[in-house]
């Protein structure tokens, strides 16, 4: 073992620091770079969070393809932009992973039903993974990820109807044959999900740890929908660059319909 590794114990001692709790749906976003090393590698850190939840547990990680142009196969299809910790557990025994482009993957007794199929066109809304385990008062877990990992935070977005949209794709089988999905998105380069980090801090609604060697953050799936959604209420655009940082939120921008213009306090009527 790496003399700089985290041990099993004292990996799942921190773990419980934290508060991860048996028997509930804990959502995690992993970044093993600044997690790891802990021993046993990428595995070992899926097995001590299992260990920690207990068989009552469903553990649930991110697993969606970055591969447009090809059909996804939940059976093969890497998830290499969620890292390696997602990329490892889907492969896990007894993991179900959706079968959909934006698959998340889950074990644990809740799985079967976090997992069910969910829509291409809305990755993030209630129906789906993420929204299933907020209706399950999932705990979200970051580990060495910041809340610009945090899809609940996209489910925030939708629960709010915001308008904002950006254009996507992807590749489905059709009749044995591969065909282009297209559709809108709600997206953009998510940066600014980090502002959610102080508003959780602001309420106490968040837990802060270590795990591994990196930075850990615990909150309820449903405070971090609340929160998100008592900003975006105020302001629409709250996790939006402004125009010209960048062209995600730049055409998440342009999406939106443009604001009545009233600046010359004329109405349509006037003459
Ligand atoms: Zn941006």
């Amino acid at each position: 073992m790496d003399s700089n590794s985290i041990s099993r114990h004292v990996l799942v001692c921190q773990l419980h620091e934290i508060a991860a709790e048996r028997g509930a749906v804990l959502v995690v976003h992993a970044a093993f770079s600044k997690a790891g090393p802990v021993e046993g590698g990428p595995s070992g850190l899926i097995e001590a969070l299992r260990e920690v939840l207990g068989p009552d547990g469903t553990l649930v990680m991110p697993s969606m393809s970055s591969d447009d142009d090809n059909p996804f196969d939940p059976a093969t299809t890497p998830c290499h932009d969620m890292g390696v910790v997602a990329d490892t557990f889907w492969r896990y025994p007894g993991v179900l992973r959706s079968n959909n482009p934006h698959a998340f993957a889950a074990i644990g007794p809740q799985a079967e039903r976090i997992t069910a199929p969910h829509p291409l066109d809305m990755p993030h809304g209630l129906n789906s993974p993420i929204g299933r385990a907020y209706e399950l008062d999932a705990q979200v877990l970051l580990l060495g990820a910041g809340h610009d990992a945090n899809t609940t935070i996209h489910l925030a977005e939708n629960l709010a109807g915001v308008r904002y949209r950006r254009e996507k794709y992807v590749t489905i089988p059709e009749h044995g044959r591969p065909i282009r999905f297209d559709y809108r998105e709600i997206d953009h380069c998510c940066e600014n999900f980090a502002l959610v980090d102080g508003w959780l801090d602001e309420q106490g609604l968040q837990k802060r740890g270590i795990v591994g060697h990196g930075e850990a953050r615990l909150a309820r799936s449903r405070d971090i929908a609340k929160v998100a959604l008592e900003h975006l209420r105020a302001e629409e655009t709250v996790f939006l660059h402004p125009l010209g940082v960048d062209e995600e939120c730049d055409e998440a921008r342009r999406s939106l319909p443009a604001e009545p213009d009233n600046h010359h306090g004329c109405s349509k009527d006037s003459p």
